[in-house]
């Protein structure tokens, strides 16, 4: 049977550019046999705070795609705990985009390729037609022998073909403004984690992060709630962060967003579907997905270039890979991690970051991707225990 495409890339945010540029670039596939379909028309808005680890930067560098759209470079960490406040400066945790920028970037670089891309186009309907896939699009009908999902937190492809959710999703809030006098990290370009909201009963954190918009300084607003626990209140939270900036939430238009963590028993594929980015799963502590996105990426086309090659539609190898693979194992720790810190026992985890040194320098490398020495994990595993233990007597 001869299909319109090889591989139809469902979304042309981070996962979907990086799976088609992975497959065009290292894994041979002719980039005309790629089909990238977005229904919004690039550059679009997408909510984020746009926080992208040098992890993500690293594996677009090894593709040969460099950074080229505005940016600040991250300046360092500063943490913010019940009571404590700890900074750990560091110009290696990566950078924050506009998120239209990046994204047009990156799937330009795409289009660039010979990556046939069609934007303002989305899927509304897929027929399986064994071997392969029909997809209905908002301009006509095209059929694809595999599909990379990579339509983010909401992924149609997802709802489409009934694959079923493992974890409830977090919830966020996010909002740009101009610097206020209160914006005291600015200058030294920290991003602040204030993990105060936790005492409130929030599972996760208010966020300041420095950004630019038009060639001007601003900075990037958020709050973050993991959702273990269901809560109505997150915005009143955002509103006491937001005034304690200086900032009037009565000022600001908000929508609430979702995001789904990446979790032990994720699904990661389904015959001839490989889920890719966010409509996988992504970090459950931070609640970002960039980097995460653009790592997996490169490993789905690993995946869909070999099914290709062995005319198969079994991703199963891709899902076993995934929880095993670097950026999986970060994600698994950081599921695990994230019932630890906005836990009923957290103040422990929050108080420890907020006033280790090593702890903070720790989270900075583990946030960029770089490996912990054991020597390293030994020591903050003891001073973790001590914390911990102190935060409950
Ligand atoms: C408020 C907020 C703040 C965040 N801040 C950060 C941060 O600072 N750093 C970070 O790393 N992560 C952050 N995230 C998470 C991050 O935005 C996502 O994890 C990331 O965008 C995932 O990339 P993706 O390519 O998987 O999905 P997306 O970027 O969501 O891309 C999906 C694409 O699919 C398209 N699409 C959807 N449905 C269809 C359809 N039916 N047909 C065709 N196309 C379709 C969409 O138009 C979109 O372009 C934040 C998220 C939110 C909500």
């Amino acid at each position: 049977m001869r299909f319109d495409f090889d591989i139809a890339v469902v979304g042309g945010g981070p996962a979907g550019s990086s799976t088609a540029l992975h497959l065009a670039r290292r894994e041979g596939i002719a980039p005309e046999r790629i089909l990238v379909l977005d229904k919004a028309k690039h550059p679009r808005e997408k909510p984020c705070a746009g926080a992208v680890s040098a992890w993500g930067l690293d594996a677009l560098a090894s593709l040969g795609v460099p950074l080229d759209v505005p940016h600040v470079v991250m300046g360092g960490l500063r943490v913010l705990s019940e009571a404590h406040a700890g900074t750990h400066a560091s110009d290696d945790l990566g950078v924050v985009v506009r998120r239209s920028d990046l994204d047009a970037s990156l799937l330009a670089r795409a289009a660039s390729d010979g990556v046939i891309v069609r934007d303002g186009e989305g899927v509304t309907a897929i027929a399986r037609t064994d071997p392969g896939f029909r997809l209905t699009t908002t301009a006509g009908e095209v059929t694809a022998r595999l599909i990379a999902a990579c339509d983010g937190a909401g992924s149609t492809v997802r709802k489409l073909l009934a694959i079923r959710e493992t974890e409830r999703k977090g919830h966020l809030y996010v909002l740009e403004t101009a610097p206020t006098p209160k914006d005291d990290g600015l200058d030294a370009r920290l991003c602040d984690f204030d993990l105060r909201v936790c005492a409130e009963g929030l599972e996760g954190y208010y966020w300041d992060f420095p950004t630019i918009i038009d060639g001007a300084r601003a900075v990037s607003r958020g709050i973050y709630h993991a959702n273990f626990t269901a809560r109505s209140d997150v915005k009143e939270a955002l509103a006491r962060s937001l005034a304690v900036r200086g900032v009037a939430i009565a000022d600001v238009k908000l929508k609430p967003f979702s995001t789904r963590p990446f979790a032990p028993g994720s699904l990661v594929s389904v015959d001839g579907v490989a889920l890719v980015g966010e409509a996988c799963g992504i970090d459950a502590t931070t609640g970002e997905g960039i980097a995460q996105a653009i790592l997996f990426g490169g490993i789905a086309a690993h995946y869909l270039a070999q099914a290709l090659r062995a005319r198969s539609s079994d991703l199963s190898a891709y899902a076993h890979e995934i929880p095993r693979s670097r950026v999986g194992r970060h994600l698994l720790q950081s599921a695990w991690l994230a019932r630890r810190v906005y836990g009923a026992q957290g103040a422990g985890y929050r108080a420890f970051l907020a006033r280790s040194r090593k702890a903070r320098e720790a989270g900075a490398l583990w946030y960029g991707g770089r490996r912990l020495g054991i020597a390293a994990k030994a020591r903050l595993a003891v001073g973790l225990a001590a914390s911990v233990v102190a935060a409950r007597f």
